[in-house]
């Protein structure tokens, strides 16, 4: 899980970018990267939050109407700084990138880019493997005769090159910014337009809002969009092309936890639907006849499916763990150790409002159980005659190769163990799990029928081609990956 922008506008586009990944950091806390381009391109990246990485110097030397930024949560790549996004090569032309995703045939294109087409690729990064094939496919036309066909073409290689999932934002000096989105359309993309000549793309409509861009639509699965620059003082023309059809399949995990409420993906209301996903889980608490005293969300993400959940049982709703804002979110902190010091630093109990009842504890997810191990535990000593533990979604048992960090096996909690042995490890007296048709269903009520959800890490079933060899390279790549985190 990454966040991308891409914005061209009418002055100096770094305030936009700077605010834009501001509103994106949830995103990615590893690294964070601004690039805007005059006639030449102007870079600052580095690791570590948004606010610490950029000084009034960097944003004063960030020049230019056209820019793409990135914060970065570390998949493919050991979260070095050479793996910070976004990357740029001279040739042809200048050409910068950003992506979220991850590509599962990384290690193939790398060599293939490396010993055929004598290429180097500098870092860990799979951005830097799409970047360097965009740059060969382009590299193949006649660019005194560039035209908006020309990436075009580019992305149709491109997309028959690159396996996985990835939503991408560029640049190519003195032609324009272009955007797309793979073929499942696994990762969001979405842009909006200000007045009559600047465009933003950004991974979530909720930066567009804040950056004051009208939403237009989410780009398309399969689509790339390439913004002109104007030759005179004409405005920007808007091309786009449906490149290649196949079935779309978004993470609908954006939707459970990954997502800020006040976003829309694929036009599907993130909060909206987690409220529907507390209706939903609720009558899998009456299924089970779970008795409680008090609902209590583990605060953010499941906040709004507590809300609905107490609502539809008849149940007091109560805030009843508070969180100190300013650690960062367990789930995106690559080290386990990381994860485990940062619960008990980010969540503190209301004693009152705990003491002597039987809690009902709502969670959008259990990955490894560490943070619900940490929180249940902290919930028992505030003097909880029970604690029931409710999950807005199935258990997780399959890694996921698109992009999020649970790629090996046996880190999943519920890999090999069943609800009851799960509720014991992490101290439960009980765990009630979302079904898999009421995630869906919750998730997707206003979402047109021919779009599915990716829902692998649940069920196995992979939307994109993968051979058993990429999940034992990603998981190879991610161990590696975990042993060479520097803290930022
Ligand atoms: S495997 Fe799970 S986390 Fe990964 S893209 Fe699919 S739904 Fe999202």
């Amino acid at each position: 899980m990454c966040g991308i922008l891409g914005i061209c506008g009418m002055t100096n586009v770094v305030n936009e970018l700077y605010t834009g990944l501001n509103s994106l950091q949830h995103r990615g806390q590893d690294s964070a990267g601004i690039l805007t381009c005059t006639q030449q391109f102007h870079l600052k990246k580095g690791q570590g939050l948004v606010q610490n990485i950029f000084k009034p110097k960097h944003i004063a030397r960030l020049a230019g109407s056209l820019g793409i930024a990135h914060v970065r949560y570390p998949t493919i790549g050991g979260g070095s700084a050479e793996d910070a996004q976004p990357f740029y090569v001279s040739s042809p032309l200048g050409i910068a990138m950003a992506h979220n995703g991850n590509v599962t045939n990384y290690i193939e294109l790398k060599k293939i880019l490396e010993e055929k087409n004598f290429r180097h690729i500098n870092s860990q990064c799979d951005a830097e493997v799409i970047l360097n094939v965009f740059a060969d496919e382009l590299a193949r036309h006649d660019l005194h005769k560039f035209s908006p066909d020309t990436v075009f073409t580019a992305v149709a290689n491109v997309f028959k090159k690159v396996q996985g999932s990835y939503s991408v934002v560029g640049i190519i000096v003195n032609k324009g910014l272009f955007a797309f989105r793979d073929p499942h359309g696994i990762k969001p993309l979405i842009f909006g337009k200000k007045g009559n000549d600047s465009y933003a793309f950004a991974s979530e409509s909720a930066a567009l809002d804040i950056l004051g861009y009208k939403v237009e639509r989410d780009v398309a699965p399969g689509e790339a969009i390439f913004i002109q620059e104007p030759v005179f003082k004409a405005p920007r023309k808007l091309f786009n092309k449906l490149i290649q059809k196949a079935s779309h399949t978004p993470c609908i995990f954006e939707w459970v936890y990954f997502a800020r409420p006040d976003s829309v993906m694929d036009s599907i209301n993130v909060y909206e639907a987690r409220l529907r996903l507390g209706e939903e889980l609720a009558k899998e608490v009456i299924k089970k006849n779970i008795k409680a005293d008090v609902v209590i969300p583990v605060p953010d993400s499941a906040r709004p499916a507590a809300i609905t959940l107490a609502s539809v049982l008849g149940l007091p709703y109560r805030e009843g763990l508070v969180k100190n804002r300013y650690i960062g979110r367990t789930f995106i902190m690559p080290l386990q150790e990381s994860r485990q010091a940062s619960v008990r630093q980010k969540l503190n109990p209301i004693k009152s409002e705990i003491k002597g009842k039987k809690i009902l504890l709502v969670d959008d997810s259990i990955v490894r159980g560490t943070t619900s191990r940490e929180i249940v535990n902290m919930v028992r000593n505030a003097g909880a005659k029970e604690v029931c533990l409710a999950v807005t979604c199935p258990p997780l048992k399959y890694p996921c190769v698109y992009g999020i960090d649970m790629q090996t096996k046996k880190e999943f909690i519920a890999s090999n163990k069943q609800e009851k042995d799960i509720a014991k490890e992490i101290g439960a007296d009980k765990i009630i799990y979302q079904p898999l048709d009421s995630l869906i269903k919750g998730v997707g009520k206003k979402t047109s029928d021919k779009s599915k959800f990716c829902t692998a890490c649940f069920t196995g079933i992979y939307p994109t081609k993968l051979f058993d060899k990429d999940f034992k390279e990603i998981e190879k790549d991610r161990i590696k990956a975990q042993c060479m985190v520097v803290s930022p």
